[in-house]
């Protein structure tokens, strides 16, 4: 045997170990180790193929042509692989992946054009030829060593591009495949007896099994991985906590501003006085909502968001959001449309508050970042299946839209864009990130799409559970007719719109002295019903006619007084289920009606229970408007002592954290006492702690409900009428 086949042998051997080891011995084999193992195989093939054709083949069976053309291809075909594979290998290691990508698919093209060759080259005598005098290069041999060269490089660049991700030795390894082969070919060239191809091979693959699959490198890097990932984990966790408590700290102050500023709004003072008392609830409002903001998305970034599916009804959620939006243009030159999609489901199960809050922040991103125009909201759905459906939100503004560029930062946390032009506009950043957090929990996602300088378009999309399909049987509109006298052109077409829409015939007044009421006559239907603009049409000195139903149409913002002179109106934004209640049910007198109703209680004793005094002044003045009988407790034994001298209350309000016994000890022991009296008095929690579970919590303490901090002065009214006895309250409308 000669002295180069040496090399091959060893080679061999050496490699075949590696294949032993890393193929048997190392469990748990993900797709890069897959590949390192093939590229080991190839290798062993090659040097395999390498000494075979060259030892046996050529020198034993020389004269069979056809065998060593065989023997030739095998070793050209492996050997030729080898570089490819490498690529494959060393480009998943340094990206982090565990898939050939689409991208990596077209670069091992011309490994596969260079297979065709080698397996043609009896055909063509390209590569190589061999005939009775022996082996002969092919002229086109070069193609061969600029591929493995090309795919070394490109090992290499892969390599070299992900080095702020991948540690040093992975450059090394790329730089050794690279100059020891290209070492070993340039020799074998000048030298062709120096088989020495299979062995850089073989020491390329050793010195590579040293550096990368090293198994005590690899368990170094795991666990410098854990390490990070655990410290990762629990700086989050110390976000999430700091969040969660800074929101506690700040609402506890908040319940004391909001709280007497809702009390002093209820007193009697100067107008100019009752401005800054408005004002100071608007920034308080404002101030709550970005709090909760911050704490819903500390929630949703920890993944600790939950849904609370109630039984809700669309109709009435998109009215508040509506209604909600068009304060906010209020005073801009907008017109907001609504348009409902037909047949949608109105009684649903989902958590409407949540996608209230969506509704309410993208609308209201549309309504800031819009001077002039049309805002739409268009509310489509799609049939999942008997009792599931996707709703989908689209909300297109005029406004100032959004860069191509900038639409990918769009839902970063804390990102806002475009933020030398929209300097005056405040924000935190949060709300799409938030927002898109929220719809993709309900299965759905949010998507945009603008254009810069003339507006946006955001698409919300989510699943919801329907409760029962709204019929309407459209065949009795066609004895109605509806004539509208609207002079805003927007406001009319958008009213016309819905008109259809519901399938209901309209005729335009153009001008009110057109309503000389002949017109009425000149339709045949027997149902007539007139919509006009309310202030417009006042301003004309004109009454809508005696006889037939009239609608009286609304700004969002005006006050209905008593002396108003009309039974039915809509108030402005339209949609499709306002105008349906106004025009052909008496929902609406009920909904109007619900904010003058009045809770008059009669004796009625409360207890307030909180360690914070101003907290006790605040819920003690809030309950003073029902005139109830409040004693405050500045902590739970203090409470405790009082029932235990026979003291009774119809409810208890009762703060959470407090020194010594805090609001779940002190429920504990109140439910333990002997009595029935103490099994069912109504405890409600009132808390600063808006985080996940609480009241789960409170529900197992044994209380029955909470109230959140700051305390609105409604959430109270409506606790107080569910948890007091029926003879202790009277609701007057
Ligand atoms: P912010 O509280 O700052 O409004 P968001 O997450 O809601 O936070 O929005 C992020 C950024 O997206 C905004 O700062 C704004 O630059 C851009 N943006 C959102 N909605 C619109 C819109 N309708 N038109 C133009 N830009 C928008």
């Amino acid at each position: 045997m000669g002295w180069n086949y040496d090399f091959c042998i060893a080679s061999v051997l050496v490699l075949l170990i590696l294949v032993i080891y890393n193929g048997w011995i190392i469990e748990n084999k993900n797709f890069t180790m897959k590949m390192y193992i093939f590229l080991l195989i190839l290798s062993c093939a090659s040097c395999v193929t390498d000494m075979f054709s060259g030892m046996v083949l050529m020198r034993k069976f020389k004269d069979i042509i056809w065998v060593n053309y065989l023997g030739e291809m095998f070793y050209y075909s492996t050997q030729h692989a080898i570089p490819c594979c490498y690529f494959v290998y060393i480009t998943l290691i340094s990206k982090k992946i565990n898939y050939i990508s689409g991208s990596m698919i077209k670069w091992l093209i011309p490994g596969a054009i260079e297979q065709v060759l080698i397996y043609t080259t009896h055909l063509t005598g390209w590569m190589f030829v061999y005939d009775e005098n022996g082996y002969h290069r092919g002229p086109f041999m070069w193609i061969l060593i600029v591929g493995t060269g090309f795919y070394l490089t490109l090992g290499l660049l892969s390599v070299l591009s992900e080095r702020r991700n991948i540690e040093k030795r992975y450059r090394v390894v790329s730089v050794i495949f690279l100059v020891v082969p290209a070492f070993a070919v340039a020799i074998q060239m000048l030298h062709i007896d120096l088989i020495l191809i299979s062995a850089s091979i073989a020491i390329s693959c050793l010195i590579m099994q040293l550096i990368l699959q090293n198994p005590r490198m690899i368990y170094e890097v795991n666990e410098k991985e854990i390490e990070a990932r655990l410290a990762a984990e629990e700086a989050n966790r110390a976000k999430s906590t700091f969040l969660a408590n800074m929101s506690h700290e700040i609402r506890t102050p908040m319940n004391a501003i909001c709280g007497m500023a809702d009390i002093l709004a209820g007193c009697d003072i100067e107008p100019q006085e009752m401005d800054y008392v408005q004002t100071i609830q608007t920034a308080s409002k404002n101030l709550l909502d970005i709090i909760n903001e911050i704490l819903d998305f500390s929630k949703v970034d920890a993944g600790k968001l939950e849904l609370c599916p109630v039984n809700y009804r669309l109709d009435e959620m998109l009215r508040d959001v509506e209604n909600i939006t068009a304060a906010r243009i209020y005073g801009k030159n907008i017109d907001f449309e609504i348009y409902v999609k037909a047949g949608v489901p109105v009684s649903m199960n989902g958590d409407s508050t949540k996608i209230h809050q969506i509704l309410v922040n993208i609308l209201g991103n549309a309504a800031k970042y819009t001077e002039k125009g049309t805002i739409v909201l268009d509310v489509d759905w799609l049939s999942l299946s008997d009792n599931k459906v996707r709703l989908i939100f689209r909300v297109s503004d005029t406004g100032i839209g959004i860069r191509e560029e900038d639409i990918s930062k769009l839902f970063i946390q804390f990102s806002q864009v475009d933020t030398v032009r929209n300097r005056k506009i405040g924000g935190t950043g949060l709300g799409l990130a938030l927002s898109k957090g929220i719809a993709r929990l309900m299965n759905g996602d949010i998507d945009v799409t603008s254009e810069y300088g003339k507006g946006s378009t955001f698409t919300i999309n989510i699943e919801q559970d329907v409760l029962k399909y709204e019929t309407h049987d459209s065949s009795k509109f066609n004895k109605y007719i509806a004539f509208i006298y609207e002079e805003n052109l927007g406001s009319r077409q958008h009213l016309a719109s819905i008109l259809s829409q519901i399938g209901l015939e309209y005729v335009l007044v153009d001008t009110a002295n057109q309503v000389d009421y002949s017109i009425f006559e000149k339709y045949r239907q027997e149902n007539k019903i007139f919509l006009y603009n309310y202030r417009q049409f006042a301003r004309l000195g004109k009454k809508p006619p005696d006889g037939i139903k009239s609608v009286a149409l609304i700004e969002y913002n005006e006050i209905v007084q008593k002396s108003d002179e009309f039974k039915n109106y809509i108030r402005k934004p339209y949609d499709i289920f306002k105008v349906f209640d106004a025009l052909f049910s008496d929902k609406q007198s009920k909904l109007d009606t619900k904010h003058i109703q009045k809770a008059i209680m009669k004796n009625v004793h409360i207890a307030i229970v909180d360690d914070n005094k101003v907290n006790l002044k605040v819920a003690a003045t809030q309950l003073r408007e029902w005139k109830v009988f409040a004693e405050t407790f500045s902590s739970g034994g203090a409470i405790i002592k009082a029932l235990e001298r026979g003291r009774q209350y119809d409810i208890i309000f009762m703060d959470h954290m407090m020194p010594e016994l805090d609001g779940i000890e002190t429920t504990a022991i109140i439910r333990a006492m002997d009595g029935e009296y103490f099994k069912n008095v109504p405890i409600i929690a009132l808390t600063a702690n808006a985080i996940r579970g609480v009241q789960k919590e409170y529900e197992e303490a044994g209380m029955n409900d909470c109230l959140f901090k700051p305390v609105q002065m409604e959430q109270l009214e409506e606790k107080l009428i569910a948890y007091l006895p029926e003879e202790k309250v009277e609701i007057v409308q």
